[in-house]
């Protein structure tokens, strides 16, 4: 879009400096002399573009990033049950946290649209259950659309619902789980869904996803909320939303979560 705005402007500047012959009664396209364009032609100096400061290692938060997690503590997210209450999730070691079974989903107190978000996860050392049963939770975008997060090593599952899936709706491009005992991340590019002004969908949303620095989500369309029984669909016209972390039973760890707004 940029460089069509670019060509436009570069050809009336081109109209009204004669270089370019524009007939009153033709509708023809005018023929453009062969004026040779300088380097500084297409150079574009303003607005410059803003600093931001990277980590010193890579997958730590750069300059600009909201923290949703580092360590300290769980101030950035609420109990899904009940929004007005502290998350109930526990702080292990002052490092990551763990799912409490059966206390619910906890949930951010801000809310998000387009984002670029980083996210590192372990299953539990212990290996118990099979399928979906093992190491599952899952990461909420704008509280509808799930990117699965499942222990995916060594456990066969339905394509559609393994670790990096679109939950229930596009499989990953290729398995790239960790042991139970390592460290997982999720690098994710979201792009929000958008709605026209009487509430139909004007674009669905698009992810993509790397796993462990794995390509595993290309630019994915998402179509729609995650049902677990029946096709997904978009029901309803939203803007921003919370993001949320799923309980499904299993104690999986979060550790340095962070977002950019995009
Ligand atoms: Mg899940």
């Amino acid at each position: 879009m940029k460089l069509r705005v670019l060509s436009i402007s570069i050809f009336t500047v081109l109209i009204s400096s004669g270089v370019v012959a524009q007939s009153k009664y033709s509708s023809t396209p005018p023929e453009v002399s062969p004026m040779p364009m300088k380097p500084e032609m297409t150079e574009i100096w303003e607005p410059e573009v803003s600093v931001v400061t990277p980590a010193k290692t890579l997958g730590d938060a750069p300059s600009d990033a909201i923290i949703l997690f580092d360590g300290s503590n769980l101030d950035q997210w609420v109990s899904q049950k009940d929004s007005s209450k502290a998350a109930p999730w526990k702080i292990i070691d002052g490092k990551h946290f763990e799912v409490e079974p059966g206390t619910g989903g906890i949930q951010t107190k801000m809310k998000f649209g387009d984002i670029q978000l980083h996210i590192e996860f372990s299953a539990p050392d212990k290996v118990e259950g099979v399928s979906q049963g093992r190491g599952n939770s899952g990461l909420f975008l704008q509280n509808r659309y799930e990117l699965q997060i499942l222990d995916s090593y060594n456990n066969r599952t339905y394509r559609n619902g393994q670790a990096a899936s679109i939950y229930k709706d596009v499989a990953p491009l290729v398995n790239a789980m960790r042991s139970p005992l390592e460290w997982n991340s999720y690098d994710v590019i979201y792009t929000a869904p958008r709605f026209k002004a009487d509430g139909r969908l004007d674009s669905k949303a698009r992810i993509t996803v790397l796993h462990n620095g794995v390509l595993v989500q290309n630019n994915t369309t998402i179509n729609g909320n995650t049902f677990y029984i029946g096709l997904h669909h978009y029901p309803e016209a939203h803007g921003d939303d919370v993001i949320s972390l799923q309980d499904h039973g299993n104690k999986t760890q979060f550790r340095n979560i962070w977002l950019r707004k995009l």
